[in-house]
Order: structure tokens, then C-alpha cells, then sequence
């Protein structure tokens, strides 16, 4: 059976070359990049490279990147350290009610804990109501936090008009822009689009799980969340992942590369597939239709009256591998937050599919993932036991 995997917004299969450099660095360069012996020097140039590596694809300096362990970590930090080092100047924290959990449960953390925050509503197209932001920012906001790309419609936020409002209503407020669904896949640096902490997960890249970075200009402080040896400007103690630091600046590097190719080979099949769904009566597309405001690496629908769950296994029977973020506790449906957020029915919001594809797919990939799409829809249709139940 023919396998394909369009799960690539949930993690992504690393680059070959990127999987042979770790294991190189594993076996030959093991040493502790603090400690003072040669092994120690050699494993420091690696991490010194990798971070220069990196600084480079983004158009920015060395020092703004921290490494962490991944995407969650990156979130937690640059959210917590800017309202922890910044509570002195305000109290107010704004975000959104589509981001990704590790913001937004940080962000209610921090609500228990005192701090005003507030989290924006989207419209139906799943965009941050720009309105709502001007009305929430004050003088004493001290954080934004807005995503790129949502990951679970592929709804891109309008990032450098929201770095605008900051600029010219709450200027000190800090702009965190979690960025793990766009790097590689839009052409940006957080420079020029006003941006002053972001986040990166390498596993969304092809690179290795565990590992991420945090883009952080110069000038700004964070309190740091880990205390300990003081590694990365004392902002995240901890012996350095050498090789997964190493793995990731060259899966982030080949990311950069490929990053136009990636465009265009994925919006052609973007095109492909939101044309198939939108011939299928039973389903109906999630985010925007203008396509120049979705990531053209994610298609996501419903199918009304069918558990996500359903349709997912019955995918996966013919090889197929898409995903939900309804997840389903013993049985019991809990609707897609964000897809409630943008006003779509409870009945919408339990039956929503993403599929998330890379340059390891082609449109023929598409046209197959087409066909079997409709058989099983037509499949499932009559036993379709929630429809019944209404
Ligand atoms: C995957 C993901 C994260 C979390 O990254 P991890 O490295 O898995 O912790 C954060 N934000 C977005 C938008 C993501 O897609």
C-alpha cells in the first residue's frame, strides 16, 4: 500500500544530511562546550558556528539567538521572562485566542498570577481583530504576543501592520511572534518586520526534536526561566545540546535554501487540494479563501457531522496520515478552540482535518490523496452516525 504522510505541521522527517552530520558530531565531538580543553574548544566552535549559521539566515546577529529546547521552551521563555522582567513597567499582556498552547496556557498562567491579560478574538477567517488590539493597548502593556502561522488552519497574521500599532500605540511593548510554522515556508526576517523576540521548533523543519531557538534583539531582557551554569548569556542554563544545535542550523539553513521552491511547489498543491475539497459537498474549507493570506503549506476542513476521528483512522486504513487537534478524550468530543474562536458551529469545530505537506510530496501525491479522499467520504457517508444522532 502507498503510503503519505501529510502530517508535516505535527513534525516533519529530517533532512538525511542533517541526521549524518549529528551522528558526527556525536561520535567525534562529544566534549562539553564550557569546559577549557581542546574537546571543550571544539564543541564551542560548533555551537559558536551553528549560531552564526543561523544568524545569517535570519539577517540578524549572533547573539540574538538562544538556543532552547524546542518550540514550547522558546514560548515559555520569551513569555514569562519579558512579564517577569518587565513587571515593574506594567501588568497588561496581550495575545490572541488562537495560539499555539504553549502560549496560551502560559498566557493564563500568567493570569492567575496577577497579570491583565488579554486574548484578542479573530474573525472568521481566523485573522486577530486589528480593532480589538488598538482598543486593548495601553501605556502599560509590556508584551504582544501574536503567531505567524496559525498551525492548525494555516491563517498567516498580519505581523508587520501589527508591529505598526505597537510602534505608534504602546511603543514599549515588547512584539514576541511565535514563527514555528513560518520559517522556511515565508519569505520574512524578524528585522525588518519590527519583531522583538520569536520563536523556532527544528523538528517543523526537518531538523532533529528537542531543539529550537530563541530570536531575541539585542537590547532586550528577559529573566531567564532555568538558573544553573549561566550558558547562553545566562538566559538558558544548561550543557548545550552540541549536536542537536548543530542539526538544527543545518536543517534551518537548507530550509532557508529551499525556501521559495517550497513556496511554489506547495501553493500549486494547496491549490490542488482546496479545488478537490471544494468540489465534495459534505466538507467545507476552514480560514480564508484568499490564498494570499494562507500558509501554503496547510488545508484545513470540516466535515460536518463526522467526528475528526473517524475520518482520520479511516484515512490512515488506506496508508494516509493527517491529523485533528480535536482530540478526543475517552469518547467525549471537545470542539478545536480555534476553530470556535472563528465562529464555526460546534459541529464544525469537532470535525476539523488538517493536512500539512512539504517538498517530500508532489501534485501526484495530491491527485491520489484526492481519490482516495472521496471514496472514503462516500464510504463513511452512510453510516454517518453523529449526522444521524442530530
Ligand atoms: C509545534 C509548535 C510549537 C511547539 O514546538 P515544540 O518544539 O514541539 O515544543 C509551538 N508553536 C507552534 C505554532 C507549533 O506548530
Amino acid at each position: 500500500m502507498r503510503a503519505l504522510y501529510l502530517d508535516n505541521a505535527a513534525t516533519t522527517p529530517m533532512y538525511e544530511e542533517v541526521i549524518d552530520t549529528m551522528a558526527e558530531v556525536m561520535r567525534t565531538y562529544f566534549g562539553n562546550p564550557s569546559s577549557l580543553h581542546k574537546l571543550g574548544v571544539q564543541a564551542e566552535q560548533l555551537v559558536r558556528r551553528a549560531r552564526e549559521t543561523i544568524a545569517a539566515g535570519l539577517r540578524c546577529a549572533p547573539e540574538e539567538i538562544r538556543f532552547t529546547s524546542g518550540g514550547t521552551e522558546s514560548n515559555n521563555l520569551a513569555i514569562r521572562g519579558a512579564a517577569y522582567r518587565y513587571r515593574g513597567r506594567g501588568m497588561r499582556l496581550i495575545t490572541s485566542e488562537i495560539e499555539h498552547a504553549s502560549v496560551y496556557e502560559t498566557f493564563r498562567q500568567l493570569a492567575k498570577e496577577g497579570f491583565h491579560v488579554t486574548f484578542l478574538p479573530v474573525d472568521s477567517t481566523g485573522q486577530v481583530e486589528l480593532d480589538a488590539l488598538k482598543d486593548a493597548l495601553t501605556a502599560d502593556t509590556t508584551l504582544v504576543s501574536i503567531m505567524h502561522v496559525n498551525n492548525e488552519t494555516g491563517r498567516i497574521q498580519p505581523i508587520a501592520d501589527i508591529a505598526r500599532m505597537l510602534r505608534e500605540h504602546s511603543p514599549a511593548a515588547l512584539f514576541h511572534v511565535d514563527a514555528v510554522q513560518a520559517i522556511g515556508k515565508l519569505p520574512f526576517f524578524p528585522g525588518d518586520l519590527g519583531i522583538d523576540l520569536m520563536t523556532c521548533a527544528a523538528h517543523k523543519l526537518r531538523g532533529p526534536k528537542g531543539i529550537g531557538f530563541l530570536y531575541c534583539r539585542n537590547g532586550v531582557e528577559l529573566s531567564p526561566l532555568l538558573l544553573g551554569g549561566g550558558q547562553e548569556n545566562g538566559l538558558r542554563s544548561g550543557t548545550e545540546n552540541v549536536p542537536a544545535i548543530v542539526g538544527m542550523a543545518k536543517a534551518v539553513r537548507l530550509a532557508m535554501e529551499e525556501q521559495a521552491a517550497f513556496a511554489e511547489q506547495t501553493a500549486a498543491m494547496r491549490s490542488k487540494l482546496t479545488e478537490c475539497i471544494s468540489q465534495m459537498p459534505e466538507l467545507v474549507l476552514n480560514g480564508s479563501p484568499d490564498k494570499e493570506t494562507m500558509a501554503p503549506h496547510i488545508v484545513h476542513f470540516s466535515y460536518p457531522g463526522m467526528k475528526s476521528e473517524v475520518l482520520v483512522h479511516a484515512l490512515e486504513q488506506q496508508g494516509i496520515y493527517v491529523s485533528t487537534r480535536s482530540a478526543c478524550s475517552s469518547g467525549a468530543e471537545k470542539p478545536s478552540r480555534v476553530l470556535t474562536a472563528m465562529g464555526c458551529s460546534r459541529e464544525r469545530a469537532v470535525s476539523g482535518i488538517r493536512l500539512s505537506y512539504s517538498l517530500m510530496q508532489t501534485l501526484d501525491d495530491v491527485d491520489y490523496f484526492c481519490l482516495m479522499l472521496k471514496e472514503t467520504v462516500t464510504r463513511l457517508k452512510p453510516s454517518a452516525s453523529v449526522r444521524g444522532r442530530r
